[in-house]
């Protein structure tokens, strides 16, 4: 299987308890490698431009403010699989119901304060790592 990269985020909620190491080590647990990493203060135009696509969802309003909360940290994560490997170690959206030793089942607060972000296909990875990283800031 070829590497592959995917675009991560640790969520306001986990730099607010400082558990942005703990987060990382589910991440390298994982067979992931962190490849590129910064942390920002997301503008409400950022958080409204990469959650775009939930526009038009009841929680979009709300899951913009929480993103601008605090600080973030955006990731590439390189390893085989990645995109989908990262979506298992996250675990469900809802922590209810997320599987045992995911991410958000052992460290999420809520369905919105759910701690990490991870794309959901390549396609996806790529414009979302593209959004917040150049090329030259990715080292493999
Ligand atoms: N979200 C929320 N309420 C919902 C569904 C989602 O606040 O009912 C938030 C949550 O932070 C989630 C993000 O919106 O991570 C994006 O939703 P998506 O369905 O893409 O979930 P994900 O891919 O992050 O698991």
């Amino acid at each position: 299987m070829a590497l592959e990269r995917t675009f991560s985020i640790i969520k306001p909620d986990a730099t607010r308890r400082n558990i942005t190491g703990k987060v990382l080590s589910y991440i390298e647990a994982a067979g992931l490698r962190v490849v590129a990493q910064k942390r920002l203060h997301l503008t409400k135009e950022q958080a409204e431009g990469f959650y775009a696509v939930h526009k038009e969802r009841p929680f979009f309003n709300d899951l913009v403010a929480f993103m601008i909360s605090g600080p973030v940290v955006v990731q590439v994560l390189e390893g085989e699989n990645a995109v989908a490997t990262y979506r298992e170690v996250m675990g469900a959206t809802n922590p209810a119901n997320a599987a045992e030793g995911t991410i958000r089942k052992d460290l999420a607060e809520s369905i919105e304060a759910n701690s990490v972000h991870g794309s959901d296909a390549p396609e996806t990875a790529a414009q979302e790592i593209a959004y917040f990283f150049k090329d030259e800031e990715i080292v493999g």
